[in-house]
């Protein structure tokens, strides 16, 4: 089972947050903590991750609430992940899915691909809501389907299966 040592930076983030960390499947295991580990900066010219605080020591999430000029909310691979909590930010269920969003990355699960593998996880009666849906214009990018979608993740890694 992987285990993360998660580091909320202020202790107010902590609070708001610990609480709701149940929401993510007992399959991944975490060690919070208050503090900002050993972190490093991607490229600086690079406009999505300017000043991007991300992890150095493996197997470490941080979750931190700084103005940047950056504008990825989130970023994870190679067993570490990082998570903005932005100012806009107002539902703690959401951003519990970010954080869960970019663990799926760090562990090697493909994420971002919601609808391109939509036809693997959904059963038959979420294929038939996700179609209304659709066909209803509503965004599928809403909560209800990423919690449905990083539960199959979280089964799929679970039973061993990585890759992209
Ligand atoms: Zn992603």
């Amino acid at each position: 089972m992987p285990h993360f040592d998660l580091f909320f930076k202020t202790e107010e983030l902590r609070r708001r947050l610990e609480p709701h960390l149940r929401l993510i499947p007992p399959f991944f295991e975490f060690t919070v903590r208050t503090g900002t580990p050993e972190v490093r900066y991607f490229d600086q010219k690079d406009p999505m991750w300017k000043g991007f605080p991300f992890p150095v020591p493996d197997r470490t999430v941080y979750v931190f609430d700084d103005a940047i000029p950056a504008r990825a909310l989130g970023g994870g691979m190679q067993n570490r992940a990082s998570i903005r909590v932005t100012r806009e930010d107002r539902d703690d269920e959401a951003l519990i899915l970010r954080i869960w969003h970019e663990i799926l990355h760090a562990v090697g699960q493909p994420a971002d691909d919601m609808a391109k593998r939509a036809g693997e996880w959904q059963n038959m009666s979420e294929r038939v809501m996700w179609a209304a849906w659709q066909s209803l214009s509503r965004p599928v990018d809403v909560p209800f389907w990423h919690r449905k979608f990083y539960e199959w993740l979280t089964e799929r890694a679970a039973a061993g299966a990585g890759g992209r």
